[in-house]
C-alpha cells in the first residue's frame, strides 16, 4: 500500500545543466519550511561541493551496502554513477509534517511515485539543447568527456517530461524561480494539506479531514 505522508513531496527533475540545483538552492534560501533530501552518490565531488550538504559522497562499496541494507528509498545509475535517496531522513521530515524536495532523475522519480501518494513532480526544461550545452560549459565544473556524456543523456531525460505535473522552462532565471515558488505555494493550499495543517479550524467549521 502507498504511504500518504503528512508533508508534501516535490520531485525536481531535469537534464544536467538545465539549472535545477541553482533554482532549488535559490528556492531554499527563502523557504524555511522546505527541506532538501540529500542524496548519496558514487560521483566524485565537484570543486566547491561539500559532503553532507550537496551530497553524501560514498564509495561503490558503501553505496552497495546502503542499497542492500534497504537504506535507500530509491536508487538509479545516471551517467556512469550511482545515486540514491536515503530513506530515514526523508521519512522523519515527512512525519514531522515538513515538505521535502528531491532532486532526482526520472528513474528515481518513477520509483518514488510507486511508494508515496500525492507527490508533485516538476520538470525543468532548458530553452534549447544549445543553451543546455552552453550552460554546462559555463558552469566550468565538468570535463569535455563528462559534458559529452551529459549532453548524450539529455534527450532521454527530456523524453520523460510528460510524466511530471508541471514544466518550467528555465530561460529567465528570476521568472523560473517565481514559477517554482508558485507551484510549491499551490501544493500547500490543497484541501488535504490545509486540513492537516489546520485541524482545529477545520473541526470548528465541521469540515471533513
Ligand atoms: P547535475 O545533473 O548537473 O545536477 O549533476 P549531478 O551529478 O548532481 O546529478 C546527475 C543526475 O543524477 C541528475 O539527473 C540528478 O537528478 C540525478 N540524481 C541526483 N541525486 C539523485 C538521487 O538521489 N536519486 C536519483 N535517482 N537520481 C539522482
Ligand atoms: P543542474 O543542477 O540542472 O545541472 P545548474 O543549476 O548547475 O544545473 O546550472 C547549470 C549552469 O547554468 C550553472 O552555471 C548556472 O549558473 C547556469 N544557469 C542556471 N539557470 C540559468 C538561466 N536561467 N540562464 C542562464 N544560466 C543559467
Ligand atoms: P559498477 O561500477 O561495477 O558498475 O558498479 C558499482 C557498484 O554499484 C557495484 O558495487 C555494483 O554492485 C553496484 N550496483 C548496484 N546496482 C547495480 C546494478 O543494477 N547493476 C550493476 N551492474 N551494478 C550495480
Amino acid at each position: 500500500m502507498k504511504n500518504q505522508p503528512a508533508g508534501n513531496v516535490f520531485l525536481v527533475t531535469a537534464p544536467s545543466g538545465a539549472g535545477k540545483s541553482s533554482l532549488v538552492n535559490a528556492l531554499l534560501e527563502n523557504d524555511a519550511g522546505l527541506q532538501l533530501s540529500i542524496s548519496c552518490t558514487t560521483r566524485a565531488p565537484r570543486e566547491g561541493e561539500v559532503d553532507g550538504r550537496d551530497y553524501y559522497f560514498v564509495s561503490s562499496d558503501q553505496f552497495k551496502a546502503m542499497r542492500d541494507g534497504d537504506e535507500l528509498l530509491e536508487w538509479a545509475q545516471v551517467h556512469d554513477n550511482f545515486y540514491g535517496t536515503p530513506r530515514a531522513p526523508l521519512a522523519r521530515a515527512l512525519e514531522l509534517g515538513r515538505d521535502v524536495l528531491l532532486e532526482i532523475d526520472w528513474q528515481g522519480a518513477q520509483q518514488v511515485r510507486r511508494m508515496l501518494q500525492g507527490v508533485t513532480g516538476i520538470f525543468i526544461l532548458p530553452p534549447s539543447l544549445d543553451a543546455l550545452e552552453s550552460r554546462l560549459r559555463a558552469r566550468g565544473k565538468d570535463s569535455e568527456e563528462v559534458i559529452s556524456k551529459r549532453m548524450a543523456g539529455a534527450s532521454s531525460e527530456i523524453a520523460h517530461a510528460h510524466e511530471f505535473e508541471y514544466v518550467i522552462i528555465n530561460q529567465e532565471f528570476s521568472v523560473a524561480l517565481q514559477q517554482l515558488e508558485h507551484i510549491i505555494s499551490s501544493a500547500r493550499l490543497r484541501y488535504a494539506r490545509q486540513a492537516v495543517m489546520n485541524p482545529a479550524l477545520f473541526d470548528s467549521f465541521g469540515l471533513p479531514r
